[in-house]
């Protein structure tokens, strides 16, 4: 079974999913398999085009490089990290994975949904999760709830204008809005308990499935 987890920034993706490890690691050891991307856990190249690609160094980086950074990193993820633990009958939990370059590069970069879409069908050869925990947060909130929790962003925060997360998350919404099979909105405005045990049922109840 493979889970992404996806949301904007500042929704809480980092904090939730360690919770849901640390509670899933307890069920089921060694057939859990959690990774992230960009990059991927145990993929040597998709960590150096992580390196790359979130390096502060290339601020000038061209978009539609980006996207394909972003989408070659994916591509060596799957094949290194995700397939063989899928083929083992793992479950796999990916922070992040496709709709972050949707939301990113296809809303937020402005390169658009289908072109995204379409770069990432050569990339995954249409792998897409079983389901996908997003973490939905009005982007005003996100962004308060960062600058005020983790001073070292600020900076790079105040480039990236709000227009720029209102666009993710817009992306995000209508990503959700498509596929509401897939993908289950979790309401990250609440309280970090109660996004936690809204998470976890969600991904008990596609384990279950
Ligand atoms: O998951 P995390 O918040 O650590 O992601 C790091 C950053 O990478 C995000 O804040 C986002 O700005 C960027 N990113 C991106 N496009 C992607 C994935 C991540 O711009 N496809
Ligand atoms: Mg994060």
């Amino acid at each position: 079974t493979f889970i992404s987890f996806e949301g904007p920034d500042g929704a809480g993706k980092t904090s939730v999913l360690g919770v849901i490890k640390t509670r899933l690691q307890a069920q089921l050891g060694d057939d859990l398999v959690v990774t992230r991307e960009p990059g991927g856990k145990g993929s040597k190249i998709a960590e150096a085009i992580r390196d790359v690609v979130l390096d502060p160094a290339y601020p000038d980086m061209d978009v539609r490089t980006e996207a394909l950074l972003y989408a070659a990193a994916r591509r060596q993820h799957i094949l290194d990290t995700i397939q063989p633990a899928l083929a083992a009958h793992k479950v796999v939990l990916s922070d992040r994975y496709l709709d972050s370059s949707v939301a990113y590069q296809g809303g937020g970069r402005q390169l658009g949904v289908q072109t995204i879409l379409e770069l990432n069908q050569f990339a995954t050869q249409g792998l897409v999760p079983d389901a996908t925990i997003y973490l939905d947060i009005d982007p005003e909130i996100g962004l308060q709830r960062i600058q005020t929790t983790r001073t070292d962003e600020i900076n790079r925060l105040d480039q990236e204008a709000l227009a720029f997360h209102q666009r993710v998350t817009q992306a995000y919404r209508q990503l959700a809005q498509a596929e509401p099979q897939r993908i289950k909105v979790i309401d990250a405005n609440q309280p970090f308990d109660q996004v936690v045990a809204a998470a976890w049922q969600a991904v008990e109840q596609v384990l279950t499935e």
